[in-house]
């Protein structure tokens, strides 16, 4: 126990909580996270308790899912605030397994993906991201055996990966989006904004502000292709360097041909050293 919650570090720990919940009868929900938790995570943990009688929250920060040259080593580690944070929620257990736990010696098994983790997006950039994050959220499902898990619309594309997954595979829970928690400024809360200087810190909010922009535009009847040309200057005049700012279907992030339909602009690009992803609904 820590700050009044459970903490399982191993898989059999977390499966002797959830039986006893089980034989009282009561749901269950995942909140996968790696840590560094803030406003957004705790947002999720409430709508997991609102959705469920109890709730788990992971903190792994997955080494599959970095590439060698992304920042794992340095990606901020904050477990007694996260506990606090977690159960402050409404959280019921932290599960946080060593990395040996997840991936014991000899571990040979990755998820292969197609579909929504093959659009050109978060993939182009970081081709071996969501078969880490798929496999490690596969690991966690069967471990945790909840009813739901939820997952922030924040990272679109990694819902939009684990919500196929999941049908695919035929996995027993519901996948469950919760809404992106943002500062006043628009800026999408993250565990990477703490990496922002002051000045790119203030320039940061700009990203949102082209995405609501180009959405605006798309509504009023201006083409697609040239409502994201503007928003693609503006990120780049802001000071940013972008990877990619895309209009796409919802679920397949398929391109879009026109306006028609429905459309999620999905956005990343870096200020200095730091790389920002957000998106909205047109
Ligand atoms: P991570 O920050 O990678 O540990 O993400 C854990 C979960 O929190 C994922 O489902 C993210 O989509 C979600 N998340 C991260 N940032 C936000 C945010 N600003 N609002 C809502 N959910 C978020």
């Amino acid at each position: 126990m820590a700050d009044g919650i459970a903490i399982a570090d191993s898989v059999a720990a977390l499966r002797g909580h959830v039986a006893a919940w089980r034989a009282l009868g009561l749901s269950v929900a995942l909140v996968p996270t790696m840590g560094a938790l803030h406003a957004g995570h705790a947002a999720l943990v409430r709508l997991a308790a609102a959705r469920a009688d109890r709730v788990i929250v992971s903190v792994f920060v997955n080494p599959t899912q970095f590439a060698p040259n992304e920042d794992f080593s340095r990606y901020p580690r904050t477990f007694d605030a996260d506990c606090a944070r977690a159960a402050e929620a409404g959280a019921h257990v932290v599960f946080a397994p060593a990395v040996e736990e997840i991936y014991p010696p000899g571990f040979s098994t990755t998820v292969s993906l197609e579909g929504p983790a093959a659009a050109g997006l978060e993939d182009r950039f970081r081709p071996t991201h969501f078969a880490g994050v798929a496999t490690v959220c596969a690991k966690l499902f069967i471990a945790a055996g909840a009813d739901i898990a939820v997952f922030g619309e924040k990272d679109w594309q990694q819902l939009q990966v684990v919500t196929r997954m999941a049908a695919d595979l035929g996995l027993p829970l519901a996948i469950v989006p919760g809404e992106t928690i943002r500062e006043d400024d628009g800026l999408a809360l993250s565990s990477r904004n703490r990496y922002l200087s002051d000045t790119e810190r203030a320039a940061a909010p700009a990203l949102a502000a082209a995405l609501r922009a180009c959405a605006a535009a798309i509504r009023a009847g201006r083409p697609v292709d040239a409502a994201v040309e503007e928003a693609r200057q503006a990120v780049t005049q802001a000071g940013f360097v972008l990877d990619y700012l895309e209009a796409r279907h919802p679920a397949t992030l398929a391109p879009v041909a026109d306006g028609s339909g429905p459309i999620r602009l999905l956005v990343a690009a870096r200020l200095g050293a730091t790389r920002l992803i957000d998106n909205i609904p047109v």
